[in-house]
């Protein structure tokens, strides 16, 4: 195959054309039908309805959603949409859509447009065709979705088409959860009470609402689309599964913030625009430290609508790429040997009054407040960082954890020097309430300035606290970080109802005193999740060991966190997810890991055998020629070992490649008569996934001795550096 000459990939013109250049904030939103235009299209008494159902939860009576259902339909067909959908996550972890057009038949020949109330709370998907993890075995069939009224409804254009997209929940019909977007949304309430709660317990009065706070930044690869279409690796899998690394990888470290390329540049504007279009707070954009690796970082929303906004974010990345002849990729590791993506998760909580629950306040009354969240936090990682980290387990991540880049699978928490500090000292009883100086200090001096620059010197940790937040970083770049958010969101639902207990088990003491005694108990128990240290190293996970911290390598292993009693347990209590549900979920993620590995086990396959083994038995064949021709031109006296070690090394390699692959087909087909899902999976990734590696080796080898111009697919230096 006639690989694409680099130069022509660079030659193309991607310069883009703007005919005139509009300032954002008057195009900001004007895909979406968000609370302006609620405001501006329903009459007053409608408007309020509407309010009070998102504020209160209260729900809308069928007049008013005829209302709604009216207008907006007319601002929808203001925008050239024909069809709209319930939009939703279903537990693929991407979204998904059934469009119908507005038209309804009026008479023979004729139709009009129109959207009812009824269309726009419910619609029934075929539920069949979506992961269920047994739950329609157990219940039933069908399953409808329900209109989300926080997140706002938005116009999504494809090509010529333009549709009219409606956010809900999926749901089966007896009520469980077949979605991503139910659970947070009931973890959002957990939350919110244990939250309100303890804020009224510590003298905080008048707060109705607690709700959390996401930042995601995505990160993400570009390269041509060249070369993307000619491995089938990334089409299907999403991961090179053989490739040797370039000779010039990140080691300069001339990417990081490097200046951005004219041709990516062009590519962020497009990407953005449309985001903006859709309000989506897309603030910061930067070259990330791999050679074509990037970062988006929005302004940190209300969860749900930030969860939302990261499945249009990840959408619009990948369909804009394709506009600019790129493609767009969000696989956790899609270059072996070179910086995997991840999606850090800033997580914070906030009252309906918009202050940050984890911001040190000015007075003692706000520390107090902030260090009850503070350690609630710290307390729910402690207790279930197994839970959390199953959150995060997918098959490619795991390509990515612990790969001394990336956090490793042992959760701990960074803190920073100042807050640790103060934290010993309250557990050494030298600070015992918040009328002392160094509390008040919290407030006052420069903790968020310090805790940047601590952040900048630790990169490692994989739940850092940076100042008036926490970084997840653990989170995979490709993932919904739903699932993650409501895990964290019920984990700190149980230690903020924890500590409240605690707190008034202190009795008559004053609250501040109560306060102080309770986390000074607590901290000791719970400090060994603390490590401000290098997160990469072994003598960390060692260290982790001693202090009996998990360290599940491995998603097989680490899903199992999803079926403990206590996890059971905890999401039932906090009407999160039932058994039922979290089992399903288990099962789901457990059969998605067995799929994710053979479709890369068929892949290298196919590439081994059609593309591999050609390219080198081609070289060879051109090599035996040559030294036979060469040696009855010169005769037998001239040394000829060199080539023939080449040669001999390539038809090694060939047998290599063939038995390993072999071996790996066989080990597949050995197990897919395991029925225990579980089992299957942790063989598969004990058994299958080294041989995998090592077969790579083989191929990576012989890449780098066959001749290039036969060599069937693109490498990792032309993918990485010409765009
Ligand atoms: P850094 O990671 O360098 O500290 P920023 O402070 O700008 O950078 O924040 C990074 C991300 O964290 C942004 O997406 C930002 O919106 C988000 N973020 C900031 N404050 C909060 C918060 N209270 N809750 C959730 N996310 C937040
Ligand atoms: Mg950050």
């Amino acid at each position: 195959m006639k690989k694409t000459c680099p130069v022509i990939a660079s030659e193309r013109s991607y310069v883009i054309e703007k005919e005139k250049f509009v300032p954002v904030s008057e195009y900001y939103g004007e895909d979406t039908f968000n609370l302006k235009v609620l405001k501006v299209k329903l009459p007053r008494e409608t408007y309020k309805k509407i309010i009070e159902a998102i504020n209160e939860g209260t729900v809308l009576d069928i007049e008013t959603a005829n209302i709604v259902a009216h207008a907006m339909k007319e601002w929808a067909l203001g925008k050239g949409a024909t069809h709209f959908a319930h939009w939703f996550q279903p537990m693929t972890g991407i979204t998904a859509e059934k469009h119908d057009a507005f038209i309804d038949p009026i008479g023979i020949g004729e139709v009009i447009e129109r959207f009812s109330g009824k269309q726009l709370v419910q619609g029934e998907p075929d539920a069949s065709s979506f992961p269920s993890g047994g739950i329609r075995s157990t219940f039933e069939a069908r399953g409808y979705t329900a209109w989300d009224m926080s997140s706002p409804a938005f116009i999504r254009r494809n090509g010529i088409s333009t549709t009219l997209c409606i956010p809900t929940a999926f749901i089966s019909y007896t009520g469980e959860a077949l979605d991503k977007k139910t659970p947070l949304l009931r973890s959002n309430k957990a939350v919110s009470k244990s939250a309100v709660s303890i804020m009224n317990l510590l003298g905080s009065k008048g707060v109705k609402r607690v709700y959390s706070t996401l930042g995601p930044e995505q990160e993400y690869f570009l390269i041509d689309a060249d070369y993307f279409f000619k491995r089938q690796d990334l089409v299907l899998g999403g991961r090179t599964v053989v490739g040797a690394p370039p000779a010039k990888g990140q080691e300069l470290e001339d990417q990081y913030f490097g200046s951005i390329k004219e041709r990516i540049a062009s590519y962020m504007h497009d990407m953005e625009e449309e985001l903006f279009k859709l309000g989506v707070p897309a603030k910061t954009r930067h070259n990330e430290v791999a050679p074509s690796q990037f970062e988006l970082a929005p302004v940190f929303e209300e969860a749900n609508v930030a969860v939302d906004h990261n499945q249009i974010v990840m959408d619009t990345m990948q369909s804009v790429a394709k506009k600019h002849h790129l493609a767009c990729l969000l696989h956790e590791k899609p270059f072996a040997g070179i910086n995997g993506s991840g999606k850090h998760l800033n997580w914070s909580l906030s009252d309906n009054k918009g202050n940050n629950l984890l911001n040190p306040g000015q007075t003692p009354q706000d520390n107090i407040q902030f260090l009850v969240f503070l350690i609630a936090t710290v307390r729910a990682v402690y207790k279930h960082a197994d839970i959390l980290r199953a959150s995060v387990g997918s098959y490619a991540n795991d390509h990515r954890l612990g790969a001394n880049e990336a956090p490793p699978a042992i959760l701990s928490i960074f803190l920073g020097d100042q807050l640790t500090n103060i934290l010993e000292d309250i557990e050494k009883g030298k600070v015992t309430k918040a009328t002392d100086r160094e509390i008040i200090d919290l407030g006052i001096s420069s903790l968020p300035i310090v805790s940047k620059d601590n952040t900048d010197r630790n990169r490692t940790s994989p739940f850092a606290f940076t100042g008036n937040k926490f970084e997840f970083r653990t989170v995979g770049s490709s993932q919904s970080i739903s699932f993650p958010t409501a895990v964290l969101n019920t984990i700190v639902a149980e230690s903020l109802d924890y500590l409240a207990e605690k707190i008034k088990a202190q009795g008559g003491k004053n609250i501040n005193q109560a306060v102080f005694a309770v986390i000074k108990k607590e901290i000791k128990e719970i400090k060994a999740v603390l490590y401000n240290g290098d997160n990469y190293t072994q003598e960390w996970e060692k260290e982790a060991g001693k202090r009996g911290l998990p360290n599940d390598k491995t998603t097989p292993v680490a899903l199992k966190a999803l079926v403990t009693q206590k996890a059971l347990d905890l999401f039932d209590k906090y009407q999160v997810l039932s058994n039922v549900e979290l089992k399903s979920r288990y099962l789901i993620r457990l059969e998605r890991y067995i799929k994710d590995l053979e479709i890369e086990v068929k892949c290298l396959n196919n590439i081994c055998l059609s593309q591999v083994i050609p390219a080198a038995t081609a070289y060879q064949k051109g090599l035996s020629k040559a030294i036979i021709g060469a040696r009855e031109a010169l005769g037998k006296s001239v040394d000829f070992s060199a080539q023939q070690e080449l040669l001999k090394r390539i038809v090694e390699l060939v047998n290599k490649i063939y038995a390993t692959d072999k071996d790996i087909l066989a080990k597949v087909a050995a197990v897919s008569s395991v029925h225990d899902e579980q089992k299957k999976a942790e063989m598969l990734c004990s058994k299958v996934k080294t041989r995998m590696n090592e077969l790579r080796e083989y191929v990576d080898e012989l890449e780098g001795l066959v001749d290039d111009e036969l060599w069937p697919m693109p490498k990792f230096w032309e993918m990485l550096f010409i765009c």
